[in-house]
């Protein structure tokens, strides 16, 4: 007999319902006004993201994938050029590189964050390396102090991937505007998500700001003069609507993750999974809630077993992935990443968890030390 999901892994139908009909009054404004590529939604979302950001600007894309090639490009990386990113994070990271025409060299994470490990990150650099791609994953800022020291040293640009850290800070400051440029996804489950994809990129410089809406719309600037050989990339006047509407609640849903968070971390104290830490100079967002066990596959079970979602982000490293064998990494380049992937383990996590829901996950999660 199928067992009903009874806590799924991600839950957007409860944050629609605490909306009531702002979701529905966004997208008919849009119907009435016609405004479907690009267009006022458009406009009004990019200024009120980036000052969420605390950046100048913001200039919506298609997709998280895209603000990160056309961010990379606008800071000018091409052929012959290698950019520095941790090991283990979503394939899209590697991907925009090679979408720019550069190389993708890997960096270990630290054992304790998930997060790039900056001490190694100067190892990894090379006369060809113009740029370090940090990746705040599960929605925790890296360590970007120590990152700025050696991208200064070395004159890279920083390009931050806040794909999975909407309304995160560094030292009281928001990232996104942290580096050169910052890029975003509004893939429907992120922090801050659409109906349909969407994406943005994050800067305080005029010149890749003006880049990137080259970029994204054929090349063609205000005078409608295709200017070089551009992407059809456009973030959508609907969904900057839905993105305006979830955006005003942005900062409370952050709050009941980390709230959510924290009643985790009570609740698995005395259990035997590692539970994430957070970083003191930091606000984590916790896009994803990853904890670690030896015994990951025997939890993973047990939990589907009681009706509770789970995810592994991600099952296998980049250097390990097939579509990224021609950088010809090989099995124990990455050791930290590599063990951790088979221990990492993502539990539910989304505003509107209940704590009795925690609970329950706990108690299961217990019952598998007996
Ligand atoms: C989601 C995500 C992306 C890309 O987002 P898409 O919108 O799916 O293109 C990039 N990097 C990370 C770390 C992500 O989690």
């Amino acid at each position: 007999m199928a067992i009903r999901t009874q806590i799924p892994l991600v839950a957007l139908d409860r944050q629609h319902r605490a909306m009531g009909s702002e979701l529905n009054e966004a997208i008919s404004g849009v119907i009435s006004r016609c405004g479907f590529t690009l267009g006022p939604e458009v406009e009004a979302f990019e200024e009120e993201f980036a000052s969420l950001c605390q950046a100048r600007y913001a200039v919506g894309v298609g997709t998280g994938t895209d603000a990160l090639h056309f961010a990379l490009r606008a800071c000018g990386i091409g052929p012959g050029d290698e950019v520095v990113t941790a090991v283990n994070t979503f394939a899209a990271t590697a991907e925009a590189i090679v979408m720019a025409g550069a190389r993708s060299v890997f960096v270990d994470i630290e054992e304790d964050t998930f997060l790039m490990d900056v001490s190694r990150l100067e190892n990894a650099i090379s006369p060809k390396t113009k740029a370090v791609i940090p990746v705040h994953l599960y929605g925790q800022p890296v360590a970007m102090d120590d990152l700025w020291a050696v991208a200064q040293k070395y004159n890279l640009k920083v390009v931050e991937d806040a794909c999975q850290a909407h309304g995160a800070t560094f030292s009281g400051h928001a990232v996104g505007g942290l580096g050169d440029a910052g890029c975003f996804s509004f893939y429907p489950s992120k922090n801050l998500g659409a109906m349909g994809d969407g994406g943005a990129v994050v800067t305080n410089s005029p010149e890749i700001a003006e880049r990137v809406r080259l970029l994204r719309n054929h090349g063609e600037n205000e005078e409608r003069l295709h200017l070089e050989a551009g992407y059809c990339s456009r973030l959508h006047g609907l969904q900057a609507a839905i993105l305006r509407a979830k955006l005003r609640h942005l900062t409370g849903w952050n709050s009941l993750r980390i709230e959510a968070a924290a009643q985790y971390g009570r609740a698995l104290a005395a259990s035997n999974v590692l539970t994430p830490i957070a970083r003191s100079d930091v606000e984590h967002v916790y896009h994803l809630y990853v904890v670690r066990s030896n015994d990951r596959e025997t939890i993973r079970q047990r939990l589907a077993e009681e009706g509770i979602g789970t995810g592994i982000h991600y099952a296998v490293p980049l250097h390990l992935e097939p579509a990224f064998s021609f950088l010809g990494y090989e099995k124990g380049d990455f050791p930290v990443a590599e063990r951790q992937a088979g221990q990492i383990l993502s539990l539910p996590m989304y505003p509107y968890l209940a704590k009795s829901e925690i609970e329950v996950i706990a108690g299961a999660i217990e019952k598998c030390a007996k």
